[in-house]
């Protein structure tokens, strides 16, 4: 594990500070995750805002996106970018001034609630991770008018011609 982990943002100084305090985050990091290969070049501006007991996030995220073409198969990297938003928990309560009981949340929304770790860190990585995925196409083209792959002789149409009828 890195020390400085530009994903792992410390937010501390809103929990302590008052509702609607704001802290500014640009993060520029080659690398997203070190086992995720999809991924380069992020750039995120985010905005936390400090709610009654909870930070609310918001921005955006780009990043180069190495994707397979649907059409033709080839490699290709693409910029894709994502809106970002988030509300996070703390870990504890009593840094913003309230009783460290933890409310009832019930199972279902348990689920979905994001928290800040014991020291008041958010650690971003893999949020931008799901975020960045779901802004892949699903059937994501190298360019606009790929003509893809010849289904007869398999010849890239985008580089070759073939004399098939078959398209
Ligand atoms: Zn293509
Ligand atoms: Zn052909």
């Amino acid at each position: 594990m890195q020390n400085k982990n530009k994903f792992h943002v410390n937010l501390s100084s809103l929990l302590i500070g008052n509702v609607g305090d704001i802290k500014k985050v640009i993060i520029k990091e080659v690398e997203l995750l070190p086992n995720n290969e999809t991924f380069n070049n992020i750039i995120a501006n985010i905005i936390f805002i400090r709610a009654d007991k909870t930070i609310i996030a918001k921005g955006k995220i780009s990043a180069d996106a190495k994707i397979i073409c649907s059409r033709c198969s080839e490699d290709t990297v693409q910029v894709i970018s994502s809106n970002y938003e988030e509300e996070y928990f703390p870990y504890n309560y009593d840094i913003m001034g309230f009783h460290n009981h933890i409310e009832d949340y019930d199972n279902e929304i348990d689920l979905q609630i994001q928290k800040l770790d014991k020291r008041n860190f958010v650690d971003l990585s893999s949020t931008f991770e799901n975020s960045l995925y779901s802004a892949i196409s699903i059937a994501p083209k190298c360019k606009e008018h790929c003509k893809g792959i010849c289904i007869n002789c398999l010849k890239n149409l985008n580089y070759e011609k073939c004399l098939c009828k078959t398209h």
